[in-house]
């Protein structure tokens, strides 16, 4: 759970991971059902290659206060909520679900074939944390790392009693899986609801869903990933298929460790070893956290300044692509550039608006660079490249090569 949400309801809240490295407020939400906008080259060959939009969210849900309490009331009492449904074909997850959105979802479901486990990763101990997923080949910017259906795709918002039924319901092997999953939360907790707790990542709402607090994802080998505040992967959620995927957000080498912010970005040092020891027990000691601490400050200041140009560009509020904005769009990109965590939707913007500026200036190799940049981290984002591989293969085919109307878009 994002900081600042549930804490009234603490002894129900089931916390959960925020992958991603937006600012808290827009992606834990939005995130997983980010959908890329493709350009008209996707559907015919013959029109000129159309510069793509960023990827656009879906509108959140606002929930009142009395429609939050309903839900509360609903996850506390419905009995029919304790029903355990295990998806087809290989029964590989648990879906705690209603019964009748539970029906519809699995109807969908059934015309899409379980997805091949893609594995670029090995698992194996990391001194001091356990166990740690280790890319096990290069793996390039924007590219797949892992893909895999959760063990359990559950409301986070949960009450021990209702943890409790899920586990009873559970087939063995599931069980199994799920309890070998590390357990940081003290002794106090049902061990169960621990699991959840130090695993689970949010995926946002489902179907007829639309819960206060979202749905958590228990994955057998993403769920091991481990934090760093300059991580090098990103989670996305793929609803058509009840998968998660991991892409690289900075190339991977061989042998180098996989990670992913339980954080959001903008966070200063201080107050990410605060949320890092109250929630999961330890203290980070990741590249950024181990600087002196004058560099310390200086990076806690860059993430407050990119956070102002995140709020912007989630709001809508971006800079012209024109040749005249060109200054503040390279100035962004250097921001962007230096900054210890990535910001894939950010960049998805910024990188778009300097390849349709170059697009339209007519500096091919600069107008490459940027659609592929752009292309990379839409990919990150929504797991395909939202037509920007047609602007990287051919640049002086859009529609703004060389326009002269650039400064009026
Ligand atoms: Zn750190």
């Amino acid at each position: 759970m994002r900081s600042g949400d549930g804490r009234n309801f603490e002894t129900l809240d089931v916390e959960a991971r925020i992958v991603g490295s937006e600012p808290s407020g827009l992606v834990a939400a939005a995130q997983p059902t980010l959908t890329a906008v493709p350009a008209a080259s996707e559907t015919s060959s013959s029109s000129p290659v159309v510069i793509p939009s960023p990827p656009t969210y879906p509108p959140e849900t606002a929930l009142s206060m009395e429609q939050r309490l309903k839900a509360i009331q609903r996850v506390s009492y419905d009995r029919n909520f304790r029903l355990c449904f295990f998806i087809p074909p290989d029964e590989s997850t648990v879906l705690a679900y209603w019964p009748d959105p539970q029906e519809r979802l699995l109807a969908r479901l059934a015309a899409v074939p379980p997805p091949a486990v893609e594995c670029r990763y090995e698992i194996r101990a990391v001194p001091g944390k356990g166990v740690g997923v280790f890319a096990t080949e290069a793996i390039a910017l924007g590219a797949l790392i892992a893909r895999e259906r959760p063990l359990v795709i559950a409301p986070l918002l949960m009450t021990p009693e209702s943890i409790e039924a899920i586990v009873r319901n559970m087939p063995q092997h599931i069980r199994d899986a799920c309890f070998a999953l590390h357990n940081c939360k003290p002794p106090s907790l049902p061990h169960f609801h621990g699991i959840i707790n130090t695993n689970g990542i949010h995926i946002g709402d489902m179907p007829g869903q639309s819960m206060y607090g979202g749905f958590g994802g228990l994955y057998k080998d993403i769920s091991r990933v481990n934090h760093s505040c300059s991580s090098n992967a990103s989670h996305r959620w793929d609803l058509d298929t009840l998968t998660g995927e991991l892409r690289a957000q900075r190339p991977i080498a061989a042998g180098e460790e996989v990670s992913f912010s339980y954080l959001s970005t903008d966070m200063p040092y201080g107050a990410r070893h605060a949320y890092l020891r109250d929630k999961y027990f330890f203290t980070c000691v990741c590249a950024v956290c181990r600087l002196p601490p004058a560099a310390r400050a200086q990076d806690d200041s860059a993430r407050k300044q990119l956070a102002t140009v995140s709020g912007m560009v989630q709001k809508g509020v971006y800079f012209d692509a024109c040749a005249a904005d060109l200054p503040r769009q390279l100035e962004i990109a250097a921001l962007l550039e230096a900054a210890t965590e990535e910001h894939p939707y950010v960049w998805c913007v910024v990188a778009g608006r300097l390849a349709r500026t170059y697009c339209a200036l007519g500096e091919r190799e600069h107008a490459v660079r940027w659609a592929s940049k752009a292309m990379a981290m839409t990919m990150v984002e929504t797991g395909a490249d939202g037509g920007w591989a047609a602007v990287v293969a051919a640049p002086e085919k859009t529609d703004v090569w060389l326009s002269q109307a650039i400064g009026s878009k």
